[in-house]
């Protein structure tokens, strides 16, 4: 198939009732796992590489085979530049052919975090590219294992959750497409127990308009999902849950192996590892049976 629009990705999430599973995949190992689960599940899905993770593998190295993957799957594939902070960034997945951009401005005050996700929508809207911005703050843990810059904001401070009056405000001065939001999800793993703000979830359906995104996935329940899938949320971001399955399943795999380990069996157990997961994720999400 060819690319696919995300924005049209998320109006059938948000039609039927579904998720897209948003999967960072950082080399191409995961990207063969995910895309083969995808077409076993027969779900879309989206692909995305993060700015943080530009350390494992850069826009331009990893572009390539996105797309190539992309053309190839048998079902639509969308592909995002995950939490872009910098314009530099933002404009080379662009011209790369990363078909969505995050926008991430949520470090910034109001007015300003509204001034830079406008620009990028008014660029990305010329070349046809979804734009997903963030409103609110979805916090990373530094002991929780989330890669970036950890910070040690408080996981239940609520003043950081999205506020569904200003989310309206939001949508309706950047133009755009997706919004990102804060209700008790945190990124990388959970200390605690999460406890989603459901009501809250319901109220910023009902004023922004647009499809809503949760990012920091990993742990969270079956009923987690379904209960926020069903206030709204038609995209999820899915990564720290994943790389450490896998990297676990690959311990055991050392441990039992009675002779020598060579690479290349640890590279195709980890294609198989990334698909198992991602495949369990997408019946999570009731994007299976939905491309
Ligand atoms: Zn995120």
């Amino acid at each position: 198939m060819t690319i696919t629009s995300m924005k049209e990705l998320l109006q059938d999430a948000t039609t039927k009732g579904y998720a897209v599973p948003c999967f960072n995949a950082i080399n191409s190992d995961m990207i063969r796992g995910i895309v083969q689960a995808a077409e076993e599940e027969q779900s879309p899905v989206i692909l995305c590489h993060a700015e943080i993770h530009l350390k494992y593998s850069t826009l331009e190295h990893l572009a390539p085979i996105l797309l190539e993957e992309a053309k190839r799957a048998r079902v639509p594939v969308s592909i995002l530049l995950d939490h872009g902070k910098s314009f530099n960034a933002v404009i080379k997945a662009m011209h790369l052919g990363f078909n969505a951009i995050m926008f991430d401005g949520s470090e910034y005050e109001y007015e300003e975090n509204v001034r830079r996700t406008s620009e990028v929508v008014r660029i990305a809207s010329q070349l046809g590219v979804t734009v997903e911005g963030e409103l609110g703050y979805v916090t990373r843990p530094k002991s929780g294992g989330a890669e970036g810059e950890d910070d040690d904001t408080i996981i239940d401070d609520t003043s950081l959750y999205t506020d569904p009056a200003q989310a309206r405000n939001f949508v309706e001065r950047t133009g755009v497409d997706a919004l990102a939001v804060a209700f008790g999800t945190v990124h990388g793993i959970y200390l605690k127990e999460p406890q989603l703000d459901l009501d809250r979830l319901e109220r910023i359906r009902q004023s922004a308009g647009v499809p809503l995104v949760m990012h920091g996935g990993s742990g969270l329940s079956q009923e987690d999902f379904a209960q926020s899938i069903d206030r709204g949320i038609a995209k999820i971001n899915y990564y720290t849950g994943m790389a450490l399955n896998v990297a676990e399943r690959l311990k055991e795999h050392m441990a039992r192996a009675e002779e020598k380990v060579f690479y290349h069996d640890l590279m195709m157990s980890s294609i198989a590892y990334f698909r198992e997961d991602a495949a369990n994720i997408m019946r999570s999400f009731r994007s299976n049976g939905k491309a």
